[in-house]
């Protein structure tokens, strides 16, 4: 069962039940070797995880009478929740007859493995499309096969989803494997993506698995342990992750940051205040053994990545996912690209964004002008609003908010007295647009914070002119009026005077005059 506690883009906190307990996604689920784990996985729950990943082809080959006579859970010595990887790769790399689709999956059965995955065909980023289309074949064969022969409906059985960097073989790929009713869905091995940082072309691929599977089931996504990686994919919909970089990275002495890695010989400063980092200087860290220091960097690193999971956690919870990425996205030109696109998917990310947050908007960036909350509002402009009155005057926006608490706004109901009653007042914010009074207290629109002098785009400039064009004709206006204050709402008013004709006004007696 899954259960959705909250929501911010496309990203959610969920709860997934387990046979052996209850995960509180999004979750990364560290890699544990069957045989030869470095760090022992009662340290790795010590941490924080609750759920690791192991993998069956290995346990198959190195630890198959044990774990068959005693379960996965006292073979590796985890008590908490284990999900198991076919281990799709090794079968391909070692091309092993001993195994088959049908093996692997009653080896996982009779292991009890809380977490189940098929025997896949891994696409990777082969280009070759004969390759990915064969391997989305293959998988989707063998995913018929694995539920025709399993029993045990406690485990949670989880369908991959190929097709590379082809979208419309992950369309594919995704709509036939929903249809065979998986507890969970994996997208597969973008590993080669991810480590190109390609971000753009992750976002694509993650979209498109998510748009054509059911919203209310998990996605994992294979291989993700960066601490850019995680966020980006969360925001798009990822629940799960798994991952060995902790301590692949720490046997290359790579040590993770909330930004990246570093190679440890080449810092200068410990960033960090993990036990680890508390309990060494740098140059003892540097200075340790091989294996020791490997270890230790594998623990460090496992606390990073616990902290960017909790991170994710909590600006969902407070409704602040898109800022989150955004400060990440900065940390590389590639995700802030991936970042900066998001515009082109907003109906897809929006979906998950509530109406009310407990959190003011903060716009800080361009970027931020096509986001969720300021495009709704937009469109709610567009289809659901219409005025009853013939006369519209356009006031600038002010600090005061709601509007209709601003200086300017009690100064013309003064001077105006009942005249008011028979106009239109709306206000021009950037870069949500129109607001009308009436709706000026409605979140966002009284609750976010920009600078004082926001950068000048002229995309919404020319999107501000169109609407209030649209809005002129489509509302049947008979004579608009534009306070000009300079600025801003002089580059507004010149451009719409050019479109149709306005008023421009900037004190009271001008307006008096002209009404
Ligand atoms: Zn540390």
């Amino acid at each position: 069962m899954f259960e959705l506690k909250a929501t911010d883009l496309a990203g959610r906190i969920g709860l997934l039940t387990t046979k052996s307990g209850t995960i509180e996604t999004p979750a990364l689920l560290p890699v544990i070797h069957p045989s030869k784990q470095e760090i022992p996985p009662s340290l790795i729950k010590e941490i924080g995880f609750n759920a690791v990943i192991t993998n069956a082809y290995l346990a198959f080959k190195n630890k198959g009478e044990e774990a068959r006579n005693n379960g996965i859970h006292k073979t590796i010595e985890f008590d908490g929740i284990i999900m198991t990887d076919s281990g799709g790769y090794q079968v391909l790399e070692y091309g092993d007859i001993n195994v088959n689709v049908k093996s692997i999956a009653l080896f996982q059965e009779k292991i009890l493995s809380d977490i189940a995955v098929i025997l896949d065909k891994p696409t990777g980023a082969q280009l070759d499309r004969d390759y990915a289309e064969r391997s989305v074949e293959l998988t989707l064969k063998a995913a018929k096969e694995t539920l025709a022969v399993v029993t045990n409906k406690e485990i949670l059985w989880t369908g991959p989803i190929q097709g590379g960097v082809h979208l419309d073989l992950i369309e594919r790929s995704a709509k036939e494997t929903s249809n065979l009713n998986f507890d969970i869905h994996a997208l597969g091995s973008p590993t080669e993506i991810m480590q190109s940082y390609d971000f753009k072309k992750l976002t694509d691929m993650i979209i498109t698995a998510k748009k054509h599977t059911p919203s209310n089931k998990p996605m994992h996504l294979f291989g993700a342990g960066h601490p850019l990686t995680i966020p980006l994919a969360v925001a798009l919909g990822c629940d799960l992750f798994d991952s060995a970089s902790y301590i692949l990275y720490g046997r290359e002495g790579r040590y993770l940051t909330d930004y990246g890695t570093k190679k440890l010989k080449d810092m200068s400063y410990l960033n960090c205040v993990c036990p680890i980092c508390c309990s060494l200087s740098l140059k003892e860290f540097i200075s340790l053994e091989k294996e020791t220091r490997s270890f230790q960097l594998g623990v460090h690193n496992l606390y990073v990545l616990i902290k960017t999971v909790n991170d994710c956690k909590e600006a969902i919870r407070e409704g602040r996912l898109w800022e989150y990425i955004g400060i990440k996205a900065k940390a590389h030109p590639r995700l802030w690209e991936a970042y900066k696109n998001f515009s082109e998917n907003i109906e897809f990310l929006e979906d998950g964004v509530p109406i009310f947050k407990s959190k003011g908007l903060f716009l800080s960036d361009i970027v931020d002008n096509s986001r969720p909350e300021v495009l709704r509002h937009k469109m709610k402009m567009k289809n659901n609003i219409r005025f009853r009155k013939c006369k519209l005057l356009l006031l600038p926006e002010t600090m005061v908010k709601p509007f209709y608490k601003s200086r300017i706004y009690s100064n013309l109901k003064k001077e105006l007295g009942s005249i008011i009653d028979q106009i239109q007042i709306c206000f021009l914010a950037h870069p949500f647009g129109i607001i009308p009074i009436e709706l000026s207290d409605i979140y966002p629109l009284s609750q976010y914070e920009k600078a004082l002098k926001p950068d000048s785009d002229s995309n919404l400039d020319q999107d501000m002119v169109d609407d209030i064009v649209s809005i002129i004709y489509k509302n049947k206006i008979s004579e608009v009026f534009i306070w000009i204050e300079g600025g801003y709402t002089q580059r507004l008013g010149e451009a719409v005077s050019k479109k149709i004709e306005i008023n421009i006004v900037s004190s009271i007696e001008e307006l008096r005059n002209k009404l």
